[in-house]
């Protein structure tokens, strides 16, 4: 579904009380220039980072993942949320729904990040899942944790995110996934909904819950 479509061309959206957040750029305004980060960790252009760190030698890999975690831990030091995204938290979270992060960032900067943008206190520590937690996106392995953990069919969650990687990793786990914060629709077919942020998201929530 593309654009910004009204209230009732989107029943369901709003279906669920099992939320996965992608972390950078769906809750926070994306600070990440993954074009630097490939740069200067010589990443060839298109290669996956966390795989090409993977497949490095143990020290080079050790050295560039350090380099990382450093340049990571002063964009979490500096973000700040996206347009309604505390507000759509808050509520799901006074609303008594299981709210989970999965992110390809480390565990402990996603924990900074939600400390500075205010809703740290919204999610279990358990329930960050970062790029050691579980294999990083796009594999549903992140998914699937939060799917057994919750006990609850994957097709009654919902995945919210702005990549590509977020989509792909919802459709692998059968979980519909929302795409927010990308103008237009780069990704055809890949997304469940479409909608402008997550203050959109909560327009829907507060709509539903009041209907
Ligand atoms: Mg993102």
């Amino acid at each position: 579904m593309v654009g910004s479509p009204p209230l009732a061309s989107v029943p369901g959206v709003v279906d669920s009380r099992h939320w996965v957040f992608d972390m950078d750029g769906t809750l926070t305004q994306p600070l990440h220039d993954f074009e630097l980060i490939r740069r200067e960790l010589q990443i060839p252009a298109g290669a996956d980072i966390l795989e090409h760190l993977a497949s490095l030698p143990v020290q080079q890999a050790a050295a560039s993942h350090a380099w990382l975690m450093r340049h990571e831990r002063e964009l979490a030091e500096a973000s700040v949320a996206a347009p309604g995204a505390v507000a759509l938290i808050r509520a799901l979270h006074a609303d008594g729904c299981r709210l989970g992060i999965l992110t390809r960032n480390a565990r402990e900067l996603a924990e900074v990040t939600l400390a500075v943008i205010g809703v740290a206190d919204c999610f279990a520590a358990d329930e960050i899942i970062g790029r050691r937690e579980a294999e990083p996106k796009p594999s549903p392995a992140g998914l699937q944790f939060f799917a057994a953990r919750w006990q609850v069919p994957p097709a009654r969650m919902r995945m919210v995110g702005d990549h590509y990687y977020d989509l792909a990793t919802a459709q692998a786990a059968g979980v519909p996934g929302i795409l927010i914060n990308v103008p237009d629709d780069p990704w055809p077919g890949m997304a469940q909904w479409q909608l402008r942020d997550c203050a959109q998201l909560l327009q829907h929530w507060r709509a539903a819950a009041s209907g």
